[in-house]
């Protein structure tokens, strides 16, 4: 942070502790240690000391220990010309300065002037936040603008007023800059404030700015499941799915910085229109954390850019919510109405280019049976094949916008999936069915999705939905055939020959520590993104779930450790993985989420491997199902002796190279031995065998159920691992 702002901030936060203790020390004086304090009908007592450190403040008294933890967290005063080089203390000392202003203003709720006055609306009660703060959830509001000071006339306060409103955001405004306010010069401009209208004056003191911040520490509370105490998730719950941002008009004084610094903890950057030092350099907030000197004419669209909001005006015509806020939602079978793929009927999702005359654009075509036929607890098969076209369209970014389906269906309320290509699994919740939730509504859904996030390369989407059986197997088949080509176009690429490998983070809406590491012979778990795939994902989103990894230094070449990888790994997976091996099951074996076509299980005994696809119901000689290893290996932890991975890595050569590769496999199901036949002829040529000869050693389901059943037939068929050094 820059200096001058650390030190301005750090100033401001003295002068704003000084002044909570002393009117602490009036208002104890007057009304007696013991008497309540609140912020009238409202819970989580004062909402951001509680929601940060847990403390339920309920009487004068307990304002004391507050006032220490205020001290601690103070650092001491500074002078202009010290050097500050970290952001560390400004922000404590916003956030001491966040405590100080909570504990004034419930002070003056008690001995006056009263905050609510006016025009002023001092603390919004719980009714409100339960009817508006949903708003933030459910997508319907994006975020709030936390207006601090006045703009230089009315004119100008009018418009900033009317494009913020236009976007749906909330204005929250307080302090005043020379005695004049933003809120009275709306009211001068003849617009109506209130909180019907999404323009909410809280007070004419910067403290009253606690009213905003208190209202995202109370919406991460009851709507973001975040425990009391729990502040590193409360900020990252307001960073992430809040999107606010303090604008600062006029003079920023000392209180305004240290104001500011506590929504910095927040991850709201500060917008000023006055020349105040920048502070560039992203770490706490999304991008920037202040920038200043921003014409007036352009300030609401440099908010919404620094905040990386991305606001969609259109309303998708679907008889659900569509929000991020969903993506986490499962729907249990109690819950659903009906259900499609998941092995349990033929299902696919298929996005393919068109020359763009062959699109008509927001065309749904359902053919067959609809959702309404279906009883309560029912199942149909379901194709759907997209089609779009665009003059920057190219074909290899087909998986990558395929991929995106799972996003998109996973937002909308209601509808839940699983999965990819021909093992997609989808289901519908009862209360979307009664909603009015139809087949076409995904067809519609889609369509708008593809347009919101790819309209730089789109044009036209259309979207078709097949749930006749015949026709639906008929379809996948020509799917399936275009899967397998894409998987062969990295064939000959090797790991060696790139400097870069890719991320991929989709799945952390699921599973929160997980990400992918994709290289050329190691596709994402899911089968759905290769290497080339990463590569156009970041292409089309630069900033999107697929970053570059340079490789770095290499630790170890056998188990497939990088420097780099590993670094970039520790911080994308929240810091929870620390080394992560890209070749080896059991050293630092990659996390999984949940989407994988295979897990693959060491057998202890055998000294081998089982590898079981998700189409396989039956048991396992591990001793479990598909369903339940699922279980036990996702959710992004690492687990030695298991990982999830796409079919198509079986025949990589870097298939847990570490541990000998395929030379392991003791044990797979017939459908998968089938599945991989003619892919893995020219690595098994390698170790002079043909494709039967080699699966032949495999047992399979038909020859062995149970561990020592593999045992003993892999030792009557000389199967190769008994060549190998032991796993451990
Ligand atoms: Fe990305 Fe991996 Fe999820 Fe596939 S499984 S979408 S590669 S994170
Ligand atoms: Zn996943």
């Amino acid at each position: 942070m820059s200096k001058i702002i650390a030190s301005a901030a750090i100033r401001g936060a003295h002068k704003i502790a000084k002044q909570a203790e002393d009117i602490l020390t009036k208002a104890i004086k007057e009304k007696g240690e013991d008497c309540k304090v609140e912020f009238p009908n409202t819970g989580y007592h004062m909402p951001i000391i509680y929601s940060m450190t847990a403390r339920p403040v309920e009487k004068l008294a307990d304002f004391k220990e507050v006032l220490q933890e205020i001290k601690g967290l103070l650092p001491p005063p500074v002078d202009d010309d010290l050097w500050l080089p970290y952001l560390g203390q400004a922000l404590n000392a916003g956030m001491a300065t966040l405590f100080a202003e909570e504990i004034i203003e419930a002070c003056k709720y008690l001995i006056g002037p009263n905050p609510v006055d006016g025009i002023w609306l001092g603390a919004a009660d719980d009714i409100i936040l339960r009817e508006r703060g949903i708003q933030f959830v459910d997508g319907t509001a994006p975020g709030f603008a936390a207006i601090v000071g006045a703009a230089p006339d009315v004119e100008t306060a009018v418009n900033i007023a009317r494009k913020l409103q236009e976007r749906y955001l909330y204005v929250f405004m307080s302090a005043h800059n020379n005695g004049t306010t933003f809120a009275e010069q709306l009211i001068e401009g003849g617009v109506q404030l209130g909180w019907e209208t999404r323009l909410v004056p809280f007070g004419r003191e910067i403290t009253s700015a606690i009213y905003a911040l208190g209202f995202a520490s109370r919406a991460a509370l009851s709507f973001g499941g975040v425990q009391a105490g729990d502040f590193r998730r409360n900020l990252l719950y307001n960073k992430n799915r809040i999107f606010a941002f303090v604008m600062a008009m006029g003079e920023v004084t000392d209180e305004w910085y240290a104001t500011a610094a506590g929504a910095i903890n927040y991850g709201f950057p500060v917008i000023a229109d006055s020349d105040i030092p920048e502070i560039l350099p992203t770490g706490v907030c999304t991008y920037e954390h202040v920038v200043s000197n921003i014409p007036y004419d352009q300030i609401v669209e440099k908010a919404i850019e620094v905040r990386g909001l991305k606001i969609k005006i259109t309303e998708i015509p679907i008889p659900v919510s569509v929000s991020p806020a969903f993506e986490g939602e499962r729907i249990r079978k109690e819950e659903m109405h009906c259900e499609f793929g998941g092995q349990r009927t033929p299902a696919f999702e298929w996005l393919r280019m068109r020359d763009i005359s062959e699109v008509e654009d927001a065309s749904v075509e359902v053919k067959g049976a609809d959702v309404d036929s279906l009883e309560v607890g029912g199942k149909m098969p379901l194709g759907i094949i997209v089609e779009v076209a665009g003059r920057k369209m190219q074909p290899d970014f087909e998986p990558v916008l395929e991929r995106h389906i799972h996003t998109f269906m996973n937002e909308a309320q209601g509808l839940w999936h699983m999965g990819q290509r021909d093992i997609n699994w989808i289901r519908i919740s009862k209360d979307a069915a009664k909603a009015g939730f139809k087949l076409e509504h995904i067809g519609k859904l889609l369509h708008a999705k593809l347009h919101d996030e790819y309209s730089s390369i789109l044009d036209k989407v259309q979207v078709k939905i097949f749930t006749d059986q015949k026709q639906v197997e008929e379809l996948r088949k020509q799917a399936l055939a275009i899967f397998a080509e894409r998987d062969t176009r990295l064939a000959g690429m090797q790991d060696e020959d790139v400097e870069t490998f890719y991320s991929c983070t989709l799945c952390q809406s699921f599973a929160p520590n997980h990400v992918c590491v994709v290289s050329p012979e190691r596709p994402g778990l899911c089968g759905a993104y290769s290497w080339l795939d990463c590569r156009a994902a970041f292409e089309i989103t630069p900033s999107g779930p697929n970053q570059p990894i340079s490789k770095g230094n290499c630790i170890e070449t056998t188990i497939g450790q990088w420097d780099k990888v590993n670094a970039f790994v520790l911080k994308t997976s929240g810091g929870n993985v620390e080394r992560m091996s890209q070749y080896s099951m059991i050293t630092d074996p990659m996390t999984s989420c949940g989407c994988f076509e295979c897990i693959a299980a060491v057998l202890p005994s055998t000294g081998g491997i089982m590898i079981v696809n998700r189409e396989f119901p039956e048991m396992t000689p591990c001793g479990m199902k598909f369903s339940t290893l699922a279980g036990t290996v996702g959710g992004g932890q690492q687990t030695p002796g298991f990982i999830g991975h796409s079919k198509h890595y079986i025949n990589s050569r870097k298939f847990i190279a570490a541990e000998g590769g395929i030379k392991r496999i003791v044990w797979m199901p017939t459908i998968l031995k089938e599945e991989i036949k003619d892919a893995i002829a020219e690595r098994v040529k390698e170790i002079g065998l043909t494709p039967e000869e080699f699966l032949a050693k495999i047992a399979d389901e038909t020859s062995a159920v149970t561990e020592e059943e593999v045992l003993e037939f892999i030792t009557k068929n000389e199967h190769l691992v008994t060549t190998l050094e032991p796993m451990f």
